[in-house]
């Protein structure tokens, strides 16, 4: 199996967290997100025992909430220790909503209303990452009437390419995220926010990309920001006290994908930085990172029950599930590949080649195509692996298809911790 949590039982059953998926399914209904709670903490302990070892008390990771986002993981992710990045109003709301200590919550995005910046001024948000120059005059504007300074961190465009998918890719000069260096934009974004009074800024932030395997593209981005703080150190005599360095740290969807050592990474990442300092003179600044895939994807799994199998000869065969791109949008997206099996019956041998369909009228509605399982029959459980980020937080009601539940697991029991919406729901804003 692909982690040590997802397990086969004695019923021939797929299990994750030692819960059998078949009942869960039975008792849930289909389709369904399960995720893994005892895993999803160990993840985040993860980052932060290992940042903290690594880089120090001060450092910190940030949750990137978009990878899965409802109120109860704020308060998990919170219990363990650490911050959060949040992109639209909406997350700062279920963030607020669930109580999350908003002095370490970040707030991101290439295009920030001024309702957004007046939102998250009002609650007391702890930093933003600031984009561009129209939005830190916006930003210093409202500061201002509130009768406050923000503190924020700029969003700096490091031009590295992470050699992943092109969708993904974030930290090149040809980005509609930050402030490039090599077009010297980064430099004037420097002046432009120490020239404003209500403005405290607190150093940088770059992300370089997304499903990342190894150090070296964080290395790399390490190097170009630490010469940047130098830089900006002997230019203006500012010294950042910060420095983010994003997320992107990739997981194994497929047996094809490599394993990775978070915590090895980490240090290789942390000796680059300190060397670097100290080559380039600066005091090391307090280090946060961002991860959000590489917290939640491998905690998570959907089931789906099969229904019709169609057998196209010498050609294809689809095999359709109760659910599709609205719970599960990434491969009609990214193309991006899943492991998928029959949860009811996953001993028996995969010798049935098919592509699982979902039921939107669309044909790239597609989970994954070619992969084997046993030939399905209406009522099989199919479960796709891998799937606790990116999925929910991207759900629609396309076709008007309510979003499953996410249910929790681990030593806790199980729990309700997103409900199934209803066909009422689907109408709560028709007028
Ligand atoms: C999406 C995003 C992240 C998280 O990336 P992962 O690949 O999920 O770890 C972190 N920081 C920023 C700015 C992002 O946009």
């Amino acid at each position: 199996m692909l982690y040590p949590n997802l397990t086969i039982n004695e019923n021939g059953h797929l299990a994750i967290a030692g819960f059998d998926t078949v009942d869960l399914a039975k008792k849930y209904g289909t389709a369904l997100y399960v995720i893994d709670e005892d895993r999803l903490r160990q993840n985040c302990r993860l980052y932060v025992n290992s940042m903290k070892k690594h880089f120090g008390e001060d450092s910190m990771p940030l949750y990137a909430s978009k990878a899965l986002c409802f109120t109860g993981i704020y308060r998990i992710v919170a219990e363990c220790g650490m911050g959060t990045d949040i992109v639209s109003s909406g997350e700062l709301y279920t963030a607020i909503k669930a109580g999350f200590p908003l002095e370490k919550a970040f707030f991101h995005g290439n295009n920030k209303t001024d309702a957004d910046i007046e939102y998250a001024i009002e609650n007391g948000l702890g930093y933003f990452i600031v984009d561009n120059e129209e939005e830190l005059g916006a930003i210093n504007e409202i500061a201002g009437a509130h009768g406050i300074s923000q503190k924020i961190l700029l969003r700096i465009t490091p031009g590295i390419d992470p050699h992943t998918h092109k969708a993904v890719v974030t930290g090149s000069v040809d980005s509609k995220f930050g402030s490039a260096i090599e077009t010297g934009r980064a430099y004037e974004m420097v002046e432009a926010a120490l020239s404003k009074n209500h403005i405290i800024l607190e150093g940088f932030h770059c992300h370089i990309g997304s499903q990342i395997f190894e150090c070296e593209p964080f290395c790399d981005a390490a190097d170009i920001m630490l010469k940047f703080i130098a830089d900006v150190k002997s230019k203006y005599s500012y010294r950042a006290n910060i420095l983010n360095l994003g997320g992107g740290f990739g997981v194994r969807y497929t047996e094809a994908d490599p394993h990775i050592d978070i915590d090895a990474n980490i240090a290789d990442v942390a000796s680059h930085v300190k060397k670097r300092c100290a080559e380039f003179g600066v005091d090391m600044p307090k280090i946060l990172m961002e991860p959000g895939r590489s917290i939640v994807a491998d905690t998570g799994i959907t089931l789906y029950t099969v229904g019709s199998v169609k057998e196209i000869a010498d050609l294809k065969n689809y095999v359709s599930i109760d659910g599709g791109m609205p719970d599960n949008p990434r491969y009609a997206l990214y193309g991006s590949a899943y492991t998928v099996m029959l949860a009811n019956r996953a001993n028996e041998t995969a010798d049935f080649k098919c592509s699982i369909a979902g039921r939107c009228c669309e044909s790239g509605d597609l989970i994954q195509e070619n992969v084997m399982l046993p030939r399905p029959v209406r009522g099989d459980i199919l479960a796709v692996l891998v799937t606790g980020a990116y999925n929910y937080s991207m759900a629609s009601n396309y076709n008007r298809i309510p979003r499953p539940a996410i249910l929790l697991v681990g030593k806790n029991g199980e729990r309700i911790a997103v409900k199934r919406e209803t066909f009422e729901d689907l109408c709560l804003c028709d007028n």
